[in-house]
């Protein structure tokens, strides 16, 4: 085994994947498994599609394209570059959208390759990242309609992502109003309403999803079982089906605070330090070219993480339950910043058990 390791646990991502389709299903809700957390990792596509979920989605095409052999739908979600609009239509079933000259360039490339492109309508509801304005959704939707390669397939949103608006009654409320105008205004069936992301699981365990909106799109909730509006763990799932594990490198009694003038550390902040006296310093071979340290809690609960440079992870395990040795392996949880680091790291090995 080579270290630092992401490890997933296959069968409690399928797990949480199964619980949350159960609790949508019970509203009329699919869910879309989101991979990019883990960069599309096969294993963890695949857990998600034998957990329940009826599609694939992801941000990058690059990720798209590592999932063409699985026969799901897959989704698009960041809004299209231009310049990527044939590998779009080529990888994508579904694409998230929100300017006209994208999706006329998604036209046109569906066009020559003898398509009909899919598209989800992104409705800015007040979050502030993507989407049309709500006010002139329908409007827009009227373009949409005109072009022949492009069949619009229905409204979605984005909340809690960067405005950090709550989804509820109301916002979700509206989608649906805009999608129902849409609907009686051009005489067509939009067939999905999407209600966003981990941040939706609330109204569904209050059975406040308006009844319209009939697909999730979940990735930190299926990852890391947490929802995210209030950061509440999700009932019956698991937090540890991603574990990050690292390789002890020096193990010493040492004090806690430096001796000698204090100036920059090598990330040029200027380290304030606790004196505790003597304590018993690990260093983990992991460092910032590895995983975000401030989203890592170690396992063993008498740890407790000093701080990191690029390479080295300094550990304080004066109170660990554990007695370590130069070698040992030290685990730890991670959240989602830490998770997308670490996946995304080429100095990571990546296990699947
Ligand atoms: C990342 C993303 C999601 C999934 O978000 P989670 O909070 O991980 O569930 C859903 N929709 C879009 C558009 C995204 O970019």
């Amino acid at each position: 085994m080579q270290y630092p390791a992401l490890i997933m646990d296959k069968n409690k991502v399928k797990h949480n994947t199964k619980v949350l389709s159960e609790l949508a299903s019970k509203h009329g809700v699919k869910v879309a498994g989101v991979t990019k957390v883990a960069c599309a990792w096969p294993e963890l596509a695949e857990a998600m599609i034998q957990g329940g979920a009826y599609a694939l989605a992801d941000s990058r095409i690059e990720n798209l394209i590592k999932l063409k052999n699985f026969s799901v739908p897959k989704i698009l979600l960041r809004i299209p570059m231009l310049t990527q609009a044939a590998d779009v239509v080529e990888y994508a079933d579904i694409s998230l959208n929100s300017e006209i000259e994208v999706i006329k360039a998604l036209n046109e490339a569906a066009k020559a390759k003898g398509k009909v492109h899919q598209i989800i309508l992104m409705v800015d509801l007040g979050d502030l990242r993507e989407g049309v304005w709500f006010v002139n959704a329908v409007a827009f939707a009227g373009e949409i309609i005109k072009l022949e390669n492009i069949k619009l397939m229905g409204l979605g949103t984005n909340l809690t992502c960067y405005g950090g608006v709550i989804p509820s009654i109301e916002n979700l409320g509206t989608l649906v109003k805009i999608a129902e105008e849409i609907e009686v205004k051009y005489g067509i069936k939009l067939e999905i309403i999407s209600g966003g992301n981990s941040s939706s699981i609330h109204l569904l365990q209050k059975s406040q999803m308006p009844g319209k909106v009939n697909q999730i799109r979940l990735g930190e909730a299926i990852v890391l079982g947490t929802e995210s509006a209030y950061g509440e763990r999700i009932e019956d799932t698991y937090s540890d089906a991603f574990t990050l594990a690292a390789e002890i490198v020096e193990l010493k009694e040492k004090p806690s605070a430096p001796i000698g003038e204090i100036g920059m550390d090598a990330f040029g902040g200027k380290p304030v330090f606790v004196d505790k006296g003597i304590i018993k310093r690990a260093i983990a071979a992991v460092g910032r070219q590895d995983v975000k340290h401030e989203g890592l809690t170690p396992r063993d609960k008498g740890i407790s993480i000093l701080g990191a440079s690029s390479d080295h992870m300094i550990l304080d395990v004066t109170n660990a339950e554990a007695g370590y040795k130069v070698g040992d392996i030290v685990e730890f949880d991670v959240n989602y910043g830490a998770l997308l680091a670490a996946a995304t790291s080429e100095y990571v090995n990546k296990i699947v058990k």
